[in-house]
């Protein structure tokens, strides 16, 4: 099993690399055949790697095995963090997240069969949202009386039996800008309504039901003496539920602006109004 997780560490696999993750998913294509004698599916893609598909035994709702190949680091990590072996613990690029998930699903298959069919899925673009996998992991799972995913384990060891949604927002607010000396009546601070939004944000969360929102980066202004023009905020929305899903995006999306457009100062004829003569 370290010689195989070896080899395929040694394939550094960055998911923006299509030509890298393809060298890659020619190595777990070998390790399947290897340890199973089935050959891989393959799956072609044009702007990242391609996807891998093996199918072990025949029938309906079989279970399925979640991997991919791709991982986070650049090429060329492996320079500086080549594949080690220490005691119990492997190190090297991609070793935890996860090629050895891999490896262990190829071994896990030679060594014993499941009565059930299995299909393995390895995709080369976890790591970047699963663009180009994503219809070919949704149709899969579909059929699958169950999936297993076999990225690494959390803290001490412990399984993973679910996982959050994830949502990501860039806020925008345009105010306009005025010299804040001078005539800052003429200025609408972009900064004020960001504070405002920031607040209406956080509101929106759920801790009870499992849904946090962070924002995690606020910026705006240029200067202190000038009514800001523009603010930016990008926001990270976790869910566990697809219900609550849909509350907090059309929350967030349906969002007015705190500021309330400043009518003219009241004139005489206005004021009038509120008082008719007679
Ligand atoms: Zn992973």
């Amino acid at each position: 099993m370290l010689a195989a997780l070896e080899r395929l560490v040694a394939r550094e696999s960055p998911s923006f690399d299509k030509a890298r993750c393809d060298a890659c998913a020619d190595e777990v294509a070998d390790l399947f055949r290897q340890r199973t004698g089935v050959a891989s599916i393959r799956h072609r893609r044009e702007d990242r790697g391609d996807q891998l598909e093996i199918r072990i035994g025949q029938g309906a709702q079989p279970i399925l095995l979640l991997c991919h190949h791709d991982t986070v680091w650049p090429e060329g990590t492996l320079a500086r963090l080549p594949f080690q072996v220490d005691g119990d613990r492997v190190t090297g690029p991609g070793s935890y997240d996860m090629k050895a998930g891999i490896v262990e699903a190829a071994f896990a298959l030679e060594a014993a069969r499941p009565r059930r069919p299995v299909v393995v899925l390895s995709t080369s673009d976890e790591e970047i949202g699963s663009t180009s996998s994503r219809a070919l992991i949704e149709g899969t799972a579909r059929q699958a009386v169950a999936v297993l995913v076999l990225e690494p384990a959390a803290s001490g060891g412990a399984i993973k039996t679910a996982r959050k949604g994830i949502a990501d927002f860039i806020l925008e607010v345009d105010g306009r800008a005025a010299h804040a000396g001078v005539e800052p009546e003429k200025g609408i601070s972009a900064v004020e309504e960001m504070a405002h939004q920031v607040l209406a944000l956080k509101a929106l969360s759920d801790p009870a039901s499992g849904t946090t929102i962070n924002v995690g980066v606020v910026e705006g202004g240029t200067r202190p003496n000038v009514v800001a023009a523009h603010a930016r905020a990008e926001i990270d929305v976790r869910f566990a539920r697809a219900s609550e899903a849909e509350r907090v995006v059309q929350a967030i999306t349906g969002r007015a602006p705190a500021h309330q457009r400043r009518r003219r100062p009241a004139a005489d004829g206005a004021q009038r109004r509120h008082h008719p003569p007679g």
